[in-house]
């Protein structure tokens, strides 16, 4: 039997008011799913309570798990909305509603469409929050991905990588990213997977003794040089981003140099360089992958010193040099601008609970503004200025310009619908073909192959692919009409 000690033992620093109050939401929880059970025969309430705890885990804000404990209620289970604002308040009922919101998009393996889908989910969950449970909950059906029917596995194991996993890399969430990928990769690609486990299997032992090797002989040097280590550790690397890499080297797993790679954890970023430093005096470096993501963090704002050296003895492995919050900031990425955000300065220990001096460094080093909500309002505003999502009548998702009509619609979905539109509805109502579409709009597209396009319709449309598609239409069929008119006589 599960016990809410068990999230709030994950968390520190939680006062007496959350531990109460994510000990309600546990009960509350537990009542309204009382009797219902999951596909692997437990009941459903482990569901949402391994859901709070990954977010927990996550370093999540006490809200944020209540809400994780509360997701599915008000789409599974008989409670009222009103009665859930009414014990946890409006904001608990607005992350819950939105991660509802989230649920009811579906995936078609469309490749064209993913990259909507995903643009669209940011946009829907209007608070990150809202995101992050939803790749929590995600997270939690993939690992029991063996009680789903053998059909259905596949294609949620494929939407986990292209949507869900994609998703928390963006957000900086790295570790949350990696597990996704790896819950899902034997699902979504189980030969590939068998024939990773194989060669890990074939490469461990090698590995193993390189890095123990270099490790003591680093760590022995580094504090002869006065550079305190407050970690060295090894962290092996994820299946499935092994499996992409693999790939891209002709299935040569020993050009993998990352395959475990030695992390060091230094107090600041001086310390990182002048750790490279000794590093390098003592092993040689390979030529080219020394990777300087400090001075150049990468797109989603990882920042380590990255290096790969030869060993001595015939191995190459790779060193991986970083703070303890750039540590923290690789795990828990954009999470960490408003986890424990009310809560006061601490003393300053490494531990990943335990994120407020390093938030505020990294508000300085974004150059964010003091609201976490205004980062991520900025966040969403560069990416979904001025597009609207729209979807077809099977789901699928397309994200168009503002002030797009229906004819930009059907062109977006192929030039031959877009040539022979004859008519539209727009969540199931007959509009003219110039009406402005608007975000959520169900859009359904009539053609007749009778039907063509006419001068009056690039009035009608915004994308340069529609207009493009009805001058070459126009301009092919007035050349036409005058060879036509040529030929009468
Ligand atoms: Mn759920």
């Amino acid at each position: 039997m599960p016990h809410p000690t068990e999230i709030t033992s994950l968390v520190e620093g939680l006062s007496e008011k959350d531990i109460k109050l994510i000990e309600k939401a546990y009960n509350f929880a537990q009542i309204a799913h009382e009797g219902q059970l999951r596909g692997s025969g437990e009941p459903y309430f482990n569901h949402v309570f391994e859901t709070a705890k990954i977010l927990a885990e996550l370093g999540m804000d006490t809200k944020t798990i209540v809400a994780g404990l509360l997701h599915d209620v008000l789409e599974d289970t008989q409670t009222p909305e009103e009665t859930l604002k009414k014990e946890f308040g409006e904001e608990i009922v607005m992350l819950v509603n939105g991660v509802t919101k989230l649920g009811k998009m579906k995936y078609t393996g469309a490749e064209r469409h993913v990259e909507s889908l995903r643009k669209f989910f940011m946009a829907m969950a209007n608070d990150l929050r809202v995101l992050i449970i939803k790749l929590a909950d995600r997270l939690h059906n993939v690992r029991t991905l063996q009680y789903v029917k053998p059909e259905k596995q596949r294609r949620i194991a494929l939407e986990t990588i292209e949507i869900h996993a994609r998703l928390a890399d963006y957000i900086g969430m790295g570790k949350l990213k990696g597990e996704l990928e790896d819950a899902a990769f034997p699902y979504a690609y189980p030969e590939a997977y068998l024939q990773v486990e194989k060669l890990l299997a074939e490469n461990s032992n090698s590995n193993k003794e390189q890095l123990e090797i270099v490790s003591k002989e680093l760590t022995n040097e580094l504090k002869e040089q006065g550079v305190n280590v407050i970690e060295i550790s090894t962290r092996a690397k994820h299946k499935y981003s092994l499996w992409i890499k693999i790939n891209k080297h002709d299935m040569d797993i020993s050009k993998v140099y990352d395959l475990v790679a030695l992390r060091i954890i230094v107090k600041d970023i001086e310390k990182c360089y002048q750790t490279l430093g000794i590093i390098h005096g003592l092993f040689k470096p390979v030529p080219g992958r020394i990777k300087d993501y400090i001075a150049t963090p990468k797109k989603n704002g990882y920042r380590s010193l990255h290096t790969t050296i030869f060993t001595g003895n015939g191995g190459i492995i790779e060193v991986q040099i970083r703070t303890p919050e750039m540590h923290a900031e690789a795990a828990y990425g954009v999470a960490a601008h408003f986890v424990y955000k009310d809560q006061k300065k601490q003393a300053v220990t490494f531990n990943p609970n335990q994120k407020i001096e390093w938030m505020d460094k990294l508000k300085e080093i974004h150059k964010i503004i003091d609201k976490p909500d205004k980062f991520l309002e900025h966040l969403k505003m560069d990416l979904f200025n001025d597009r609207i999502f729209i979807f077809t009548p099977q789901g699928d998702v397309i994200d168009l310009p503002v002030d797009s009509s229906a004819i930009d619609f059907a062109y977006s979905i192929h030039s031959d619908i877009g040539n022979h539109t004859q008519a539209v509805t727009i969540n199931h109502k007959m509009v003219p073909l110039h009406t402005k579409l608007k975000n959520n709009d169900i859009v359904e597209i009539i053609t007749n192959k009778n039907a063509n396009p006419s001068s009056k319709w690039l009035e009608y449309t915004k994308t340069t692919m529609a207009k493009k598609h009805i001058n070459a239409y126009l301009k092919e069929n007035s050349l036409l009409s005058k060879f036509r008119s040529f030929a009468k006589f």
